[in-house]
């Protein structure tokens, strides 16, 4: 199986050391990826240090030109890292799966390249002339997941780029292996030492936590778990970095009782079993009003029942595996214990290997772990109600604050109960629908900061005022 290399100051590097990377589906080798320790930690922020000058040095039009150059360089190959995507990740090519994850990651490419951040004059009178610049902070270290591996380093690549900042990225240990490639193919356009990439098994020595402490590092961008999220905050406190922190929900969907039962099932369950649920933004918990919970739940189940499941690389599954043992193991636990007291409509027992079927499970309340925890797979508790205001009170419940949607056949009254929703997204009959122009974040222990739009390229910058 192919050995990848990381990429340092523009040079292959492979290290002392690999570990093996499984594929989901089949339990076989993916590949394998360098495990790289501080030195070589050190020697890819030094690059990164090196390249700063003369890229935050570029005019506006040359990072955007280079920024282009970058997007056709995904676009072109797509389909080599969808492949590698799913072999690693698990994910179906079809579907909402690696094609699709590609093509969402050249399309935020495409857009962060044609944003920009002009200079905002405050003032200009007899008093004097007031600027606002956004300098580039230097050194972004980017710390990814392993739900969604391409698209999530492309969030925080393309615009640290686009505002001159040079990057280290360090992909999850479960899925280096497309980041690892990524990084090969842009560096055929980029200046040695603009973008890095550095890859270890986090057993021995934790590449994630040397990078949020590492002086060499301005600022951390983050996807993850809000327990890694939190140590990275406190690590990062010594250097003073900026932060940017997207980190874990448990996102409520209320159906309101005007809701259609048929029309909205598809949508409903692409809101919770995208990516197997493995995604922040899924809808994890289901509050449906009691007058049409049995038809909303029988719509749902008839609709999941027919979702092939099965290996990633063949081109009629549409769902495929859990990604990895541990997430198997919790998502199994949570609905053995479900099951306890709830109704198992649809799903709950395991397949083979790290297979598991879109789950379905009703008559639980908040208090069950199932609900409670982020849980992260593709189990749905669905929680009946009676009133609206009970509705509001158990989706905000929560220490998330990710997303949430609100489904009616009254866009007004679904805008109303969305404005009382504690979370940085809220959606109307759908669920998790983002997009390069709409500011995303998590409110509470969600997250810190938003990604996408002017929003969040300017926290890739630091703003300078000049008062002349
Ligand atoms: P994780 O927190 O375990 O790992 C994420 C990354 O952090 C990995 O690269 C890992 O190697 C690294 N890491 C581990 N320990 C570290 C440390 N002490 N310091 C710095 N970095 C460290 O998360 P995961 O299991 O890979 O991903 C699943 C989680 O990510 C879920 O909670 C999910 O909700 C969240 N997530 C959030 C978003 C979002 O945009 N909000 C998107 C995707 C995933």
């Amino acid at each position: 199986m192919k050995q990848y290399s990381a990429t340092i100051g523009g040079k292959p590097v492979s290290g002392a050391d690999a570990f093996v990377v499984a594929n989901p589906s089949t339990g076989a080798e993916a590949g394998r990826a360098p495990n790289l320790g501080q030195a070589d930690l050190d020697a890819a922020v030094a690059a990164a240090n090196a390249a700063f000058p003369s890229w935050s040095a570029k005019s506006d039009e040359q990072l955007q030109a280079a920024c282009a150059a970058v997007t056709e360089k995904i676009q072109q190959h797509a389909e080599e890292l969808a492949e590698i995507i799913t072999l690693e990740q698990g994910k179906p090519l079809n579907g909402l799966g690696s094609r699709w994850e590609m093509g969402g990651a050249a399309a935020w490419a495409g857009y962060t390249t044609g944003l920009s951040l002009p200079v905002k004059v405050l003032q200009d009178n007899e008093q004097g002339r007031l600027e606002l610049h956004r300098k580039p902070v230097g050194v972004v270290g980017s710390i990814t997941p392993w739900n969604f591996p391409v698209m999530i380093a492309i969030w925080h690549v393309m615009p640290a780029l686009r505002t001159g900042n040079t990057v280290v990225i360090k992909p999850s240990p479960h899925t280096p292996l497309s980041t690892l490639r990524l990084v090969e193919i842009i560096n055929e356009v980029l200046p040695p030492g603009v973008v890095n990439v550095v890859t270890g098994d986090d057993k021995a020595f934790n590449l994630g936590a040397a990078m949020s402490a590492h002086p060499g590092i301005r600022k951390i961008v983050f996807t993850g778990s809000c327990g890694t999220g939190q140590k990275i905050m406190q690590s990062a406190a010594s250097t003073m970095k900026r932060l940017t922190l997207e980190m874990g929900g448990n996102d409520a969907a209320i159906v309101l009782p005007d809701a259609d039962p048929q029309a909205i099932a598809e949508g409903l369950f692409w809101g919770a079993f995208i990516n197997n649920g493995q995604t922040c933004a899924a809808m994890k918990r289901l509050y449906v009003h009691e007058s049409i919970h049995d038809a909303v739940c029988d719509a749902l189940v008839a609709f999941a029942r027919n979702i092939p499941v099965g290996d990633g690389m063949n081109e009629s599954s549409i769902l495929g595996p859990i990604q990895n043992r541990m997430q198997f193991d919790k998502v199994s636990r949570l609905v053995a214990d479900a099951a306890k007291r709830g109704k198992v409509l649809l799903g709950g027992q395991a397949g083979k290997g790290l297979f598991y079927p879109p789950t379905i499970v009703s008559g639980l309340s908040n208090g069950d772990p199932l609900v409670d925890e982020e849980q992260f797979g593709p189990a749905l508790p669905v929680i009946a109600y009676s009133n609206v205001e009970d509705a509001i009170a158990m989706a905000n419940d929560s220490e998330n604050g990710l997303g949430g949607s609100v489904w009616s056949s009254d866009i007004e009254a679904a805008k109303k109960v969305a404005g009382r929703m504690q979370c940085g997204s809220v959606w109307i009959n759908k669920h998790g629908a983002i997009q390069p122009n709409a500011p995303f974040g998590g409110v509470k222990a969600s997250g810190l900061g938003v990604e996408f739009g002017e929003e969040g390229l300017e926290e890739y910058t630091d703003i300078q005022v000049i008062f002349s």
